[in-house]
């Protein structure tokens, strides 16, 4: 019987952790179907029971909004959920395979085995939703986990780091930064999902070596739109707008900036700045949606990143209260914002000719971790789909690749290695173990050993 609420003491240093985990999983106590199912369902009840502590530790860390929380974490979170209850019977089940002629009579499958101890190391910006949505692809293959939160959301690090050992068996949460982290990574874990920015990701791979641990990265980088749709302007405005100032542009698959042929980026400008009026009015300082930048730092670098730059509309911020405007600039190729990710709510519109450009200024950068397209063309759509790589695609639609569980999620290239969410999640976490089976009557396998009789005569 697997208690409603599990006492147990929190871990306390790095080794404590994944000690801790190592050995709830190698006790066999992870893997039955019954203890993920229980998980799984902890894991639901803690969200329902605890929302309100969650939202207020999201407003008070990036002042982001109870109903902001819920559409971009606890929906997300609570689908994988969803997906993974009812399909985990069906994702545990061993996959026959056949086996070629010649090595009959015999039998194969391949049989999903937990992996071990996983570390989620998960960053600020969606610090619920991209803690909890590996944190369900984990347990539902049956691992133990640690997880560790990021510590510039110290609201959310803290109440994950009290109600996930409250609510679930074998994970483990520790709090802390690089020093913290680092110890992690000097342990050996059996699989590592790090969310966050390549210059981490890098050091996260180097530690893992040591250890041999497979790393799943979920990095980040300049996500373009290119625009050429001037019938659908003011609803890809508005589309664009959304997904470029939501969690006030601090999201990893946001339009980083928007490529369109000179003479719509006028128009553009100005759709997108009726688009940011109508959602968070004509001040969004005052808009109870509209968030914060996450920290000062983080600020300084937005207010260094717009120095010089075109603004067509907003462009005022506040460092005392870490108020940044939703900003539309206009820019070339070697403007300041175009040389990083931004991260923050400044979308600058680049003019280029057309979209033979616009794929080659694409694929001379890093790979991106999503590309939008808004265009009637479906020979466009096709150039695009056919001529550029990255994380996903979207056509007339940013964000939306995130939540559905059934689309694995994540980078290519500079922008990550791996996918999870959903089916996806559990294979990631599993090792899909060959099994195979050979019938004892009819020995036919003679013929693969010497003197190799029989198979002498058929090679001839
Ligand atoms: P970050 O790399 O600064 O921090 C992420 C995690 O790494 C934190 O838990 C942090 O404590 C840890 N860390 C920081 N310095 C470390 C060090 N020296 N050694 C070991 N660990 C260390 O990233 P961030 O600023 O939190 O996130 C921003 C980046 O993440 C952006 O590039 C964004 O695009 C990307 N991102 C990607 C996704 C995705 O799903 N692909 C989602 C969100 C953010």
């Amino acid at each position: 019987m697997i208690p409603d609420v599990v006492e147990t003491s929190p871990a306390t240093t790095p080794a404590d952790a994944v000690a801790a985990a190592r050995a709830r999983f190698e006790a066999g106590a992870t893997r039955s179907v019954a203890w993920r199912r229980a998980q799984l369902d902890a894991l639901a009840r803690l969200l329902d029971e605890q929302g309100a502590r969650l939202e207020e530790a999201l407003w008070a860390d990036l002042r982001k909004s109870p109903t902001e929380t819920r559409l971009t974490e606890t929906a997300i979170v609570r689908a994988e959920l969803d997906e993974a209850r009812r399909r985990l019977r069906a994702w545990m089940r061993p996959r026959r395979r056949t086996v070629p002629w010649f090595l009959l009579p015999a039998t194969a499958a391949l049989l999903p085995e937990p992996l071990g101890v996983i570390l989620i190391i998960a960053p600020w910006n969606y610090p619920l939703q991209l803690t909890l949505a590996p944190l369900v692809g984990a347990i539902a293959a049956g691992n133990a986990v640690v997880v560790k939160p990021s510590e510039h959301a110290p609201q959310v690090s803290a109440a994950l780091a009290e109600l996930l050992p409250r609510y679930l068996d074998a994970v483990h949460v520790v709090e802390g930064a690089a020093e913290e982290t680092t110890a992690l990574l000097a342990e050996r874990v059996d699989h590592i999902l790090y969310t966050g920015s390549g210059r981490v990701g890098r050091i996260v791979l180097r530690a893992a070596a040591e250890h041999l641990t497979p790393v799943t990265l979920e990095l980040g980088g300049k996500s373009p739109v290119w625009f050429d749709d001037a019938a659908h302007l003011d609803q890809a405005a508005r589309r664009i707008a959304w997904a470029a100032f939501v969690n006030a542009g601090q999201t990893c698959i946001r339009p980083d900036y928007v490529m369109a042929p000179p003479h719509l980026i006028d128009p553009l400008a100005k759709a997108l700045e009726r688009a940011v009026h109508d959602m968070l009015g004509a001040d969004p300082s005052v808009s109870p949606d509209y968030g914060r930048i996450v920290n000062d730092a983080q600020h300084q670098r937005l207010v260094a990143m717009l120095e010089g730059a075109d603004v067509v509309f907003g462009g005022r911020h506040d460092r005392a209260t870490r108020y940044f405007e939703p900003t539309v600039t206009r820019a070339d190729t070697a403007a300041s914002a175009m040389q990083d990710e931004i991260f923050g709510p400044i979308l600058p519109l680049v003019a280029m000719p057309g979209v033979e450009q616009a794929i080659a200024h694409i694929t001379a950068h890093d790979k991106p971790l999503a590309l939008y397209v808004f265009t009637r063309s479906k020979a466009t759509r096709r150039a695009f789909a056919q001529r550029t790589s990255s994380g996903a695609l979207g056509f007339d639609a940013p964000l939306l690749q995130i939540s559905a569980p059934r689309i694995p999620f994540g980078g290519v290239g500079a922008s990550g290695m791996g996918g999870y969410h959903g089916r996806a999640s559990f294979e990631l976490f599993s090792h899909l173990k060959p099994v195979v089976r050979r019938i004892h009557a009819l020995d036919t396998l003679f013929l693969v050993r010497p003197p190799f009789t029989g198979l002498k005569q058929w090679f001839g």
